[in-house]
Formats: C-alpha cells, sequence, structure tokens
C-alpha cells in the first residue's frame, strides 16, 4: 500500500488530487495546514508527501526546511501557483524533488508521482547517467567525465528531464510542461534558449536537434 500525504488548503484542489490518486490505486490522507502535515510526516510512514506553498500557519517551504533538517528523506513534490524563478530555486535547493506548477494536468502530476515513487522502490534512479554524463537528482550535483559541472535549477530541470527520457525525442511542449510548467506560453522560445546554455557548458554534440520535432540526449 502506497501512502501519499497531501499538504493543500484549497478544497477543490484536494478533491482533485485526492480522487485522481486513489482511482490510480494509491491511500491519500489530506491534511490544510503546515503544522499538521509535520507532525503527521513525522508520525505516520508515508511514501511521498504533496505540498503546497501557501499554507497556512506555517508555508510549504518552511514544511520542507524543517523536515530535511531533521534526516527526513520522504520524496516531496512541491504543488505551487507561483511562478517566479526564485521560488523554484528556494523549493529544490531547499530539497524538494520536484515541483509542479498550478494550473497542472492531472496525468502530469500522477507521471511525477510515479517517478518519485520508483525513485524510493528501487533506491538506484536518484543518480542519473548517460554516456559521460552523471545527475544526482538528490544533491543536484552533475559531473561531465570527472568535470563537475555548475548548473542553474533550470538547466538541472531541463537536462534532468532529457537523461529521463535519454534516447527520446522530447517536443518543446514537453520541455517546457515539464520544465516551466503549465501556464507557460507554448511560443516562448525558452526551450531552445536552455538547450543552447547546455550545450555551452556540456558540449555541442550532448543533445541533439531532430529538426521539427524537438530534442534529443544522446545516449
Ligand atoms: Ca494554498
Amino acid at each position: 500500500m502506497t501512502r501519499i500525504l497531501i499538504a493543500e488548503d484549497e478544497p477543490g484542489i484536494v478533491s482533485f488530487l485526492e480522487k485522481g490518486l486513489q482511482a490510480a490505486g494509491y491511500t491519500t490522507l489530506a491534511v490544510t495546514d503546515g503544522i499538521d502535515a509535520l507532525s503527521l510526516a513525522r508520525d505516520e510512514h508515508f511514501d511521498l508527501l504533496l505540498l503546497d506553498l501557501g499554507l497556512p500557519n506555517i508555508s510549504g517551504h518552511e514544511v520542507l526546511r524543517r523536515m530535511r533538517s531533521r534526516g527526513d528523506r520522504m520524496p516531496v513534490i512541491i504543488l505551487t501557483a507561483r511562478t517566479g524563478v526564485d521560488d523554484t530555486v528556494a523549493g529544490l535547493e531547499g530539497g524538494a524533488d520536484d515541483y509542479v506548477t498550478k494550473p497542472f494536468r492531472f496525468e502530469e502530476l500522477l507521471a511525477r508521482v510515479r517517478v518519485r515513487l520508483r525513485d524510493v522502490d528501487t533506491g538506484t534512479s536518484t543518480v542519473l547517467r548517460a554516456g559521460a554524463l552523471t545527475l544526482d537528482v538528490h544533491t543536484r550535483r552533475a559531473t561531465n567525465g570527472d568535470q563537475f559541472v555548475e548548473l542553474t535549477a533550470r538547466e538541472f530541470a531541463l537536462l534532468e528531464t532529457l537523461m529521463r527520457h535519454a534516447g527520446q525525442v522530447m517536443s518543446r511542449e514537453q520541455l517546457l510542461s515539464h520544465v516551466w510548467g503549465y501556464d507557460f506560453d507554448p511560443g516562448s522560445n525558452v526551450v531552445d534558449v536552455y538547450v543552447r546554455y547546455l550545450r555551452r557548458k556540456l558540449g555541442d554534440d550532448v543533445v541533439d536537434t531532430v529538426r521539427g520535432m524537438g530534442y534529443r540526449l544522446r545516449v
């Protein structure tokens, strides 16, 4: 039985999440407050936490900070209506495993939940490898051969997405929704810009352009 703790104070989102996750076979428990989330995460076993940032009493950021500082490694996916880069960086640096920007499609959230639960099941896929590249999604370290590579949070998220689908073509839309969230302008060229950044740091031959389709990490 896989148990998912939901910390979210908007009733509509809670029922949307609970219905969908229960239909997918998960057991859920929802709390509307950061303090309840912290005490439940400590006192009961959960496999994953879906954490809203804007919670009453203590914020999602603070919940995460306290969990990590007491050594709790439970996978955490942040649910956020905030789209600022600073929030994302703060979330990932604070020890979140992933984040989803509201509004989101349930299928997308479910895919991310499954990835995080698989990480826990196998205990190995927290380190991704492709060719000479290694990405540790917990410590947020990237290496190319034996060289450490400094990546921004967004570059890291883009590379992680490409590495999780190494050898497959990812469309711009897929990369936008994985890395930037749903309400991003689909006409934006931000994916192309960040692929250029990655090539600059990792070498031109790491990511292939597949004309008319998108990008593919070379394996
Ligand atoms: Ca909220």
